[in-house]
C-alpha cells in the first residue's frame, strides 16, 4: 500500500494544484491532500472553507482524502497517516530552490520519507493562488485558472 501526502495552503485550490492531485493519485494507492492551517500566514479563506473547496474539487477521485494540518511538521503528519512520500509540484526555479531545501530538511528529520516532484503541466506553469486572488480582486475572469466553484466563491468574496 503506497500512501502519499500533498501539502499546501490551497488558498484557494487552482487547476495547477488539481493537476498535481490527479497525477499524484495515479502513482499511489492513496493520496492525502494536507491543507495547512498556518497561523503565521494570512489566508483569504478560512481553513474550513479551504478544506470544503478542495473536497469539492476532488469528489470524483476515490483514492484522495483531504486532511487538516494545524501547525505540525509535514513529516510528522505523513508519519501519522502512514505516508512514505511527500508530493510537491514544481513550476520554475524559484519553486525548485525552496522545495529542494525543504526536501533536504524533511529528509534529515525523517530519513524514511521521500519527497517526489511532479513538474507543472505547461498550461499551469504561470498559475498560483496569489495570482488568481490578485486577478479576481480587480474583477478579472479567473475561470480558466480554477475549478468552477472557486470562480464563484472568489466573485462573491470580492463583490462584498
Ligand atoms: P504554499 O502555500 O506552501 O506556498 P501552495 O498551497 O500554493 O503552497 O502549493 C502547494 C504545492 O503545490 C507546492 O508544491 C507548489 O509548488 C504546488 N503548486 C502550486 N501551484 C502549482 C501549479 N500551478 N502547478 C503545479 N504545482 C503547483
Amino acid at each position: 500500500m503506497k500512501i502519499a501526502i500533498y501539502p499546501g495552503s490551497f488558498d484557494p485550490i487552482t487547476n495547477g494544484h488539481l493537476d498535481i492531485i490527479v497525477r499524484g493519485a495515479k502513482l499511489f494507492n492513496h493520496l492525502y491532500v494536507a491543507v495547512s492551517e498556518n497561523i503565521s500566514k494570512t489566508t483569504l479563506f478560512t481553513i474550513n472553507e479551504r478544506v470544503k473547496q478542495v473536497e469539492l474539487a476532488i469528489f470524483d477521485l476515490p483514492n484522495v482524502t483531504v486532511v487538516i494540518v494545524d501547525n505540525k511538521l509535514t513529516v510528522d503528519v505523513a508519519k501519522s497517516l502512514g505516508a512514505t512520500t511527500i508530493v510537491k509540484g514544481l513550476r520554475n526555479t524559484t519553486d525548485f530552490e525552496y522545495e529542494f531545501t525543504m526536501a533536504q530538511i524533511n529528509k534529515r528529520l525523517v530519513t524514511s520519507i521521500e519527497t517526489i516532484f511532479l513538474t507543472a503541466s505547461p498550461e499551469h506553469i504561470i498559475l498560483s493562488s496569489s495570482m488568481v486572488k490578485e486577478v479576481a480582486k480587480f474583477g478579472g475572469d479567473v475561470s480558466a485558472f480554477v475549478p468552477k466553484h472557486i470562480s464563484t466563491v472568489l466573485s462573491a468574496k470580492f463583490d462584498d
